[in-house]
């Protein structure tokens, strides 16, 4: 599912919606098993598997926690139900559990989708507050609603395959209506 990392969980998970700013939106979290396997992707799939509710839950808190986002990008003040969202998914924060394996130590599995989600809005809070929020950049492709740290400083797109490619296909062809 994910083609290239965001570099960061909750950015991952605020890409499984393609094209907010576009008439047409591709949703990549379909059904509860694409929830699971995007979980699943990020190194967070739940002990139990998530069930149709959970998905809704996901996806609405998907779409406030890009609210919330935009706000801080343009400086403004977020809209209360977003926060709500946000601090409602907190309540079921239970930190990442630490066991000893045969070979190595273990972070175990979140119990429920609930935790896992909750562990991605909690590292999102750290992002937009601590030393990374600097690189957390939009796509360059600004019909694209995309975002990805920019750990090197040269990365300008959330998924060179696509948003890249579809930006030079656009520049071609402008400039071809130029030269007609
Ligand atoms: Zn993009």
């Amino acid at each position: 599912m994910i083609d290239e990392s965001a570099g960061a969980r909750w950015l991952d998970l605020l890409a499984t919606l393609r094209g907010r700013y576009r008439s047409r939106q591709v949703d990549l979290l379909s059904d509860p098993a694409a929830l699971a396997g995007f979980l699943a992707e990020v190194g967070l799939p739940p002990r139990v598997a998530p069930t149709a509710a959970d998905l809704d839950a996901v996806r609405a808190l998907r779409e406030a926690m890009h609210a919330v986002l935009r706000a801080d990008e343009e400086g403004r003040r977020p809209e209360a139900g977003d926060l709500a969202l946000l601090t409602d998914a907190q309540a079921a924060f239970e930190p990442f559990h630490l066991a000893a394996g045969e070979s190595g130590p273990v972070v175990e599995s979140p119990a429920t989708t609930d935790v896992a989600v909750a562990l991605m809005v909690t590292e999102m809070l750290g992002d937009l507050s601590g030393p990374r929020r600097p690189l957390i950049r939009p796509c360059g492709d600004d019909s694209c609603s995309g975002h990805f740290l920019d750990v090197t400083g040269r990365r300008t797109w959330c998924s060179s395959a696509r948003c890249g490619s579809r930006v030079r296909v656009r520049r071609h062809r402008s400039r071809a209506v130029e030269s007609t």
